[in-house]
Parts: structure tokens; sequence; C-alpha cells
């Protein structure tokens, strides 16, 4: 159940409410829009049976109280009442008007390698660092990351360069050492489904970026965002990183309806990860400028100084000396489109 307060309730009409949902056995989420508070009451079936015989119509300062229609509730786009959620990482936004480009290494192979590649994605405008220290390989055999050792460079990165690090989280065992770096921990496609290690994430209240799985509807990817934001956890991003289809011609098929269809599903920011779907350099900067173009609030993609010499995903990763060019391509096509979307709806 969603309960909207009238723009001039006042803060005991809030608390009481709450403290009525809570007194069902439901958990009680505020959101605190620009204009009025929506509370959202989440229980199972009979907990919402029992909100919706609480009464809480006729309670000071509340406006209406509605059904959230679908299966995610704190996803849900009704739940914001149209305003989208902006995440703010190290003031750097990312969500609403703000699109955000995170660009790095695949993996964290080296410090020369980090560090050269942290200085030129910083020089030519990306707000984060993307490197991973712990990798889902899908051969047991290929290089798995450096680890803890990876983390520490991409510290040291940090502490050089400023910019915010987002990096993969795959076993709770490394929970801790993870979250002494990433200022966002990124889920992995092939983890969209771990639902213990979303509730975790959840309760770490660490900023997330939840890649989409190879084979996952959107309603799924929903539902694993659902599982950290239920922990308490606001600030989750999705990314749209290519599923698998009948076409066999490239690695995965991008699918790009996905960014305006779930922006119309959800307040949560959208990114596109054109590498990984694309795994062909070349394919790399059209499918950004149609991520921006379809109203992206950010991508990610990978960046290497020597791609024929990277460890993994070279053949993808966009030279570091073509970063720049890249970057100011990607941000004209990314304002561009936001001017377009928002004259013409
Ligand atoms: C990655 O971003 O390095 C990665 C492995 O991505 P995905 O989980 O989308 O395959
Ligand atoms: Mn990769």
């Amino acid at each position: 159940m969603m309960i909207v307060m009238k723009e001039t309730a006042s803060e005991d009409d809030v608390e009481a409410v709450i403290e009525k949902i809570e007194s069902a056995g439901a958990l009680a989420h505020r959101i605190r829009g620009a204009r009025l508070s929506v509370i959202g009451a989440i229980g199972d079936v009979e907990q919402d049976v029992s909100i919706a015989g609480l009464g809480l119509e006729g309670q000071p300062g509340v406006d209406h109280v509605m059904p959230i229609l679908k299966p995610y509730k704190l996803a849900s786009a009704q739940i914001t009442h149209g305003e989208r959620t902006v995440l703010e990482i190290d003031g750097r936004k990312i969500g609403g008007e703000h699109f955000g480009l995170i660009a790095g290494p695949c993996t964290v192979e080296s410090r020369e390698q980090t560090l050269e590649t942290a200085r030129i994605v910083q020089d030519g405008g990306a707000a984060f660092l993307r490197g991973g220290a712990y990798k889902p390989r899908t051969s047991p055999y290929a290089f798995q990351g450096l680890g803890q050792e990876g983390l520490r460079l991409l510290a040291e990165a940090k502490a050089e360069t400023g910019l915010p690090i987002v990096t993969e989280l795959m076993d709770l065992r490394d929970v801790d050492a993870v979250l002494e770096v990433a200022d966002v921990v990124q889920i992995g496609a092939r983890n969209m489904q771990n639902y213990p290690l979303l509730a975790e994430v959840g309760r770490s209240g660490r900023p997330a970026l939840l890649k989409r799985g190879l084979s996952s509807t959107l309603d799924e990817l929903l539902m694993a965002a659902e599982y950290i934001l239920k922990e308490g956890n606001p600030n989750v991003m999705l990314c749209e990183r290519g599923i698998r289809t009948f076409e066999t011609a490239y690695r995965f098929t991008l699918d790009l309806m996905a960014v305006p269809v779930l922006k119309e599903l959800t307040h949560l920011p959208v990114i596109v990860d054109p590498s990984h779907a694309a795994g062909r350099r070349d394919l790399v900067t059209p499918l950004s400028l149609a991520a921006a173009a379809v109203g992206a609030d950010g991508i990610i993609v990978e960046v290497h100084p020597r791609p024929e010499e990277a460890i993994c995903d070279g053949p993808q990763a966009l030279r570091a000396e073509d970063f720049a060019a890249y970057a100011t391509a990607v941000q004209q096509a990314a304002q561009l489109a936001r001017r377009a979307l928002s004259s013409v709806g």
C-alpha cells in the first residue's frame, strides 16, 4: 500500500502513520519528495489486507491511500509520483537531469595500468573509475582478479585522482574488503539473482550498480533491485548490459528499449554498458551514442591503455588515447537527447 501525505502534513502526522503501519507488522518506508512525503507500507499479502483495514484514509495529514500495483514496490515509479531518484556519490550525480560516465579497465592488472587509466579517464571527463578486483570469469582457469591487492590499487587511484570507485562484489566473504574501497558496489550480471548478496549490499547502504542478468526480464531485474531497496538502501542504479537472444552475429543483444521502458517502470537511474554487450571496440561508440539518445542516465565503459596486452576483455576496451573524444561525443549526445526528450515528451 502507498500512503500519500498532504503537502501540509506535519512530522507528527507522518510519524503517526508510520507507527500504525508498523503495528500491523508491515515495513514502513518513507520517501521524502520535493513537495510531499509518501509512505510505502510493505508487507506480505495478509499484511496488505490488514493495512487496508487500518483506516489510514481518515488519519490527519493523509491525502489518499492506494495499492502499489507492481510486485516490486519500492522500485516502482508509482511510489515517487514521477520524481526521479538522483544518486549523489562524492558530489557526482547520476539520474534525473544528470548523466554520468563511468570508465576504466575491465580488471585491475597492475599499478601502472590502473593509475595510467585512472588519470586518462579523469582528464577525459569520466565521473567514476571502474575496475574489477574480483572477476566473474566463464572459465575457472581464466584470471580471477587480483583480489585484495586490486582493491588496494583502486584505493590508490582514488587517492590520486579523486574519482569514486565502482568495483564488483561477488562473494559475501569479501564484503568488508570491498566496502572499504568501493564507492559504488557493482553486482554483476551473473549475480543479479544472488539474493543474499543483494540483501547484504542493501544492509550496507552503499550505492549499488545492479546489472541485468544475461537472460533476465525487466521484472526480474526490478525484483532484484527490490531486495536491495527493502533493506533500507535507496541508492540503486540499474544497468542494461546486453542479453542472450537467438542472434549469434554479436556477443549479446544490447536491449536499448529497456532504457525508456525501465524509466517508465521505475524511478531508479538506468545506465548502459555497451562494452560487454558488444565484445568489440568498434561497436562501443555507436552503441554509447544510441544509449545516450534513448535517455540513459549514464554509461559504464571499458578503457585500457594497451588493449592488446589486456588480461581480459581487451578486444572491447576503448583505447585510452581515444577516450577524451569519445567522452565529449557521448556527453554531447546525452545533453542533446535530454533536451529533445523533455521537449517532445
Ligand atoms: C564487468 O563489468 O566487468 C562484467 C563482468 O560485467 P557483466 O557482469 O555485465 O558481465
Ligand atoms: Mn569486462
